[in-house]
């Protein structure tokens, strides 16, 4: 915490910061994609709910009881990360959001099937890699069509073999039928690998012929997905529930846990706890759904290394519809604990507390240690 006079000093030189920061970011992940051949921007502008992660443990769509995700957590009955072998990333959105290119390219593949991937666009990226967007209601570009990094290439749609309107996000090191669905040997992670054993997909689709996936996101501070980033799912490993919660399949992950607030039990709450951050400077999220998130004083307690180890932020949950909504910014240990109590401290309880994704977001060590002060957590921070 800090007085009100240093802050406004530290915001006044704020934006110098942050453009120094942004620079420095963009120098880190360019001289990463420069060694893989390839960085990606998010292919949407704004943030929606993950509905499901790539699956490390065999992404070719069997049920082989395991699903594995970039952290290297396992599931042994998918759940929350449905569904078991999936070879990509699907975001959740309206349809008629607009598609972006995630990098420059050309369209390789245009094609409105009503089978699999539905209506798709893909593009080749040079380097050996290509992107598939699928399940597009609309397809903006045509065949040999050059799209730089960040051009509407269609719009999301439902098309294809889906439940529900979202964007289906698949990465490929090698080339993907144009007119006919892949048969995902060549699939990969953009979030790379972070598992503390071996990356499962080097057994894909035969012992030899896989690879360990390389974190391929462009990170930029501003973008909402990031290679910095450690993602904690709500009903995953790493986190536990405590009391009487409803489970819900609108938040990240397809799932998320909400209740009434209440005002005087201490007794309920969710806890997440993961052991592989990267020690120092890390800005810390909190992933709001657009359903059961209506309370004015959400409070998350985080563990951190300064002489006042359990530091909170309150939030309104209200106002945000799936989105990541920073908690501030700390100094964490090499694990990230945070709890977050369904005692809002409210009068009434007719609004409802939503515990959901977390994540923590490192920064370089050389970053300045002034950025620590720039919270904006939206309400009050303690
Ligand atoms: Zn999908």
């Amino acid at each position: 915490m800090t007085s009100p006079i240093i802050r406004a000093r530290f915001k006044a030189a704020g934006f110098a910061i942050i453009i120094s920061v942004i620079l420095m970011l963009g120098l880190h992940g360019l001289l990463s994609a420069a060694a893989r051949g390839i960085q990606l921007r998010p292919p949407y502008d704004g943030t929606y709910r993950l509905n499901t992660f790539f699956d490390h443990h065999f992404p070719d769509y069997g049920n082989d009881n395991g699903m594995t995700i970039y952290t290297g957590e396992s599931v042994p009955d998918c759940s929350p990360y449905c569904y078991q072998g999936h070879s990509g990333y699907d975001w959740s959105m309206y349809t008629g959001t607009q598609i972006l290119a995630a990098a420059d390219g050309v369209v390789v593949g245009r094609a409105a099937l009503g089978t699999g991937y539905g209506w798709r666009v893909i593009l080749d990226h040079g380097n050996g890699y290509q992107t598939l967007y699928g399940h597009l209601s609309a397809l903006n570009v045509v065949l040999n069509q050059h799209v730089a990094t960040g051009d509407v290439i269609g719009l999301s749609g439902s098309t294809g073999r889906s439940t529900g309107p979202h964007l289906h996000f698949g990465i490929y090191y090698g080339p993907v039928p144009a007119n006919s669905e892949p048969d995902e040997d060549h699939a990969t992670d953009p979030f790379g690998w972070r598992g503390q054993h071996p990356d499962p997909l080097v057994n894909y689709p035969a012992q030899g012929q896989g690879h360990t996936a390389s974190c391929l996101w462009r990170s930029l501070d501003t973008d909402p997905i990031s290679c910095f980033d450690t993602i904690a799912e709500d009903a995953g490993r790493s986190s536990s529930i405590v009391g009487t919660w409803n489970e819900s399949t609108v938040g990240n992950g397809y799932h998320a846990y909400y209740r009434d607030n209440i005002s005087s039990n201490l007794d309920i709450w969710a806890t997440w706890l993961v052991t592989d951050i990267v020690p120092g400077t890390n800005k810390v999220y909190a992933f709001i759904p657009s359903q059961n998130a209506t309370t004015h004083r959400a409070t998350y307690w985080i563990y951190t290394t300064s002489s006042t180890r359990w530091q909170s932020c309150t939030i309104e949950q209200a106002p945000y519809n799936d989105e990541w909504v920073s908690l501030g910014t700390y100094q964490l240990p090499n694990y990230g604990y945070m709890f977050l109590y369904a005692n809002t401290q409210e009068v009434t309880n007719t609004t409802y507390i939503a515990a959901d994704a977390i994540k923590f977001r490192s920064y370089p060590q050389f970053l300045p240690l002034i950025l620590q002060d720039d919270i904006d957590c939206g309400f009050d921070c303690l």
